[in-house]
């Protein structure tokens, strides 16, 4: 299971949620925060999640 970062645009918080199914898109992703489902989806946490799990591959 993969997460997918989130912005969200009423508070400007930051967060991850898991990856949504193709068989469960009745579910929105709503905001910790302050609960709105005004958000988009946040690139640069994305590249960050990437970055972790790279880390975490690469074992000593
Ligand atoms: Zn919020």
């Amino acid at each position: 299971m993969s997460l997918q970062g989130y912005e969200c645009n009423q508070c400007k918080n930051n967060f991850e949620e898991a990856e949504q199914n193709c068989a469960e898109t009745s579910r929105k992703i709503k905001c910790p925060s302050c609960g709105s489902t005004d958000i988009k989806p946040s690139e640069a946490a994305a590249e960050f999640l990437e970055l972790i799990n790279e880390m975490g591959s690469t074992g000593g």
